[in-house]
């Protein structure tokens, strides 16, 4: 099979070329720049520039891939979660190519996307394993087996703000800009992890043990900044941002390898935007090696949004021989990643 892959569920158009799990090439358009003045994407403004970027941005994953347009025989697309408006791009977008060509078309769900993304950099999946998804909406623990086959098990999620949407409201408050992992990363580098001790929710016993909450954080961040302008002082972005940005790290790597732990496994797979945080990256490493477990992260540019995640979830399907979705597949803005079987689908 040679599986085209459609991604437009936030501001990234993406399209991605896979065949039996290797990518052949990719295209990646992204209106971020367009949303720096909001503080977050604009969904009227994504939908346009989706509309815009759709033709020249599968040319340039067609020209990476070295493959004709005739020569994809199936279609996957995102079809939720994401901005509705968003998403209806790339699902016409998609609609339209495998029609015209008379290809399978196939709904996928976004996160089982992120999760696949680490396929193509690592090969197949371990037989079980804890995937820690981190992005702009989520932030969940999940225990995966076959990622077609098997029921996907959801461990648990944030209360509140997901860590990628911590790391934006943050940035937004610091004046950073959106989006605001990027930004707040680089004025971390110069920064003192330890130069503030802001809060690491939901670490006591008593916690539930893969529950999530950051806004708690986001607040402390603004009291920070506040109590500092009040005060007339200088404030420290870079160690304001370095310390943030080791509290957000510090739960995620505490509860997913904790996870790891109870369930008896030995690989943690880290996905999804927020994972192309460098500090994330190296803590989790450095977690992962104490413990003696396998750390799996696809590249940066494989974690934030984009169609190769999406095609390798098709290529998948395709291989385990599942029932297309058909060109009647409709938006579901608010798609959930549930146990259901073929949980790929979406
Ligand atoms: P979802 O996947 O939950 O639907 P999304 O598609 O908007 O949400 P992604 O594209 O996976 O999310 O990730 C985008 C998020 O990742 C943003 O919140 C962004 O700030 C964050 N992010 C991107 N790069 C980094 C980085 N280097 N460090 C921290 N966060 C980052
Ligand atoms: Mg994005
Ligand atoms: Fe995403």
């Amino acid at each position: 099979p040679v599986v085209l892959g459609v991604e437009s569920s936030c501001d990234e158009t993406g399209f991605g070329i896979v065949s039996d799990g290797v990518l052949l090439g990719q295209g990646l358009a992204s209106s971020a720049v367009q949303h720096a003045d909001f503080g977050g994407v604009v969904p009227e403004i994504a939908a346009r520039a989706h509309l815009e970027a759709v033709v020249p941005t599968l040319q340039i994953a067609l020209d990476d891939a070295q493959v004709r347009l005739e020569d994809i025989t199936h279609v996957a697309v995102t079809s939720g979660p994401g901005l509705a408006t968003a998403v209806h791009v790339g699902l016409a977008a998609a609609k339209s190519i495998a029609w015209s060509l008379g290809t399978p078309l196939y709904g996928v769900h976004h996160l089982a996307g992120h999760a696949a993304a680490d396929t193509l950099e690592h090969g197949p999946l371990p037989e079980r394993s804890i995937v820690l998804i981190v992005s702009g909406g989520h932030t969940s623990i999940l225990a995966v087996g076959d990622l077609v086959r098997d029921p996907i098990e959801h461990l648990g999620d944030t209360l509140d703000d997901a860590a990628g949407e911590a790391f934006d409201k943050v940035s937004r408050l610091l004046g950073l800009g959106y989006p605001g992992g990027p930004a707040i990363s680089r004025a971390a580098v110069d920064g003192d992890p330890a130069a503030f001790a802001f809060p690491r929710a939901m670490l006591r016993p008593k916690d539930a043990p893969y529950t999530f909450s950051f806004s708690g954080l986001k607040t402390a961040v603004a009291r920070t900044v506040e109590s500092l302008e009040r005060a007339g002082e200088p404030v420290p972005v870079a160690d304001i941002a370095a310390s943030f940005e080791q509290a957000v790290v510090d739960v995620l790597v505490t509860k997913s390898l904790r996870a790891v732990k109870e369930r008896g496994l030995d690989t943690l797979v880290i996905v999804g935007g927020v994972a192309a945080n460098a500090r994330l990256r190296a803590e989790a490493q450095r977690a992962c090696d104490a413990a003696g477990v396998e750390l799996r992260v696809p590249p940066p540019r494989l974690c934030t949004d984009n169609g190769a995640m999406i095609a390798a979830v098709g290529d998948l399907l395709v291989s385990a021989g599942a029932e297309p979705s058909g060109l009647q597949i409709a938006a579901d803005p608010s798609a959930v990643l549930h146990g259901a079987q073929l949980p790929l689908l979406g």
